[in-house]
């Protein structure tokens, strides 16, 4: 299998999972711009927003949302910014469609890092348990 996030999707590459429903995956970036950095993508393979079918396209945005209000939540988040590139001209460097949900915090920007172990089981626990908590509640 070339393509890094159907090797995640399927199991055979590792992650820090944080939601896994039959159709979508949210797990946390390898590299995180920040703390808590979580990538939503849908198991099934395509390469880019245009290609993604409308309603899982609407599927996965719900979960961006979730995860979104779980950072706020767990990891005492300020801000998200959500991101999504198409083509490698825009930025794009792995061609399985994924959307960024990135938390910002008070402290500033603290630079991107390798994600260590540790923290990646932490925080992608505190995520998961954040999300089974059903609230969406908006940045105040
Ligand atoms: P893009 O630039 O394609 O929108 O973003 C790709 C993202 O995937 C980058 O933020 C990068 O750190 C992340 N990434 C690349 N390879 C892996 C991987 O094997 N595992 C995880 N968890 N993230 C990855
Ligand atoms: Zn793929």
């Amino acid at each position: 299998m070339a393509c890094v996030f159907c090797e995640i999707a399927a199991g055979s590459a590792p992650a820090y999972f944080i939601y896994r429903s039959q159709r979508v995956i949210a797990f946390l970036d390898i590299y995180p711009v920040e703390k808590g950095h979580t990538l939503v993508t849908p198991l099934t393979h395509y390469r880019d927003l245009l290609e993604v079918p409308d309603d899982l396209l609407a599927e996965i945005i719900r979960v961006v949302k979730a995860v979104a209000a779980a950072q706020l939540r767990s990891l005492g988040a300020s801000g998200v910014r959500v991101v999504q590139n198409n083509g490698s001209a825009a930025g794009q460097v792995v061609f399985h469609v994924h959307f960024h949900v990135i938390p910002f915090y008070t402290h500033g920007v603290s630079g991107r890092r390798a994600l260590k172990p540790d923290e990646g089981e932490a925080i992608s626990r505190m995520l998961a348990e954040a999300l089974r908590v059903d609230d969406t509640k908006g940045i105040s």
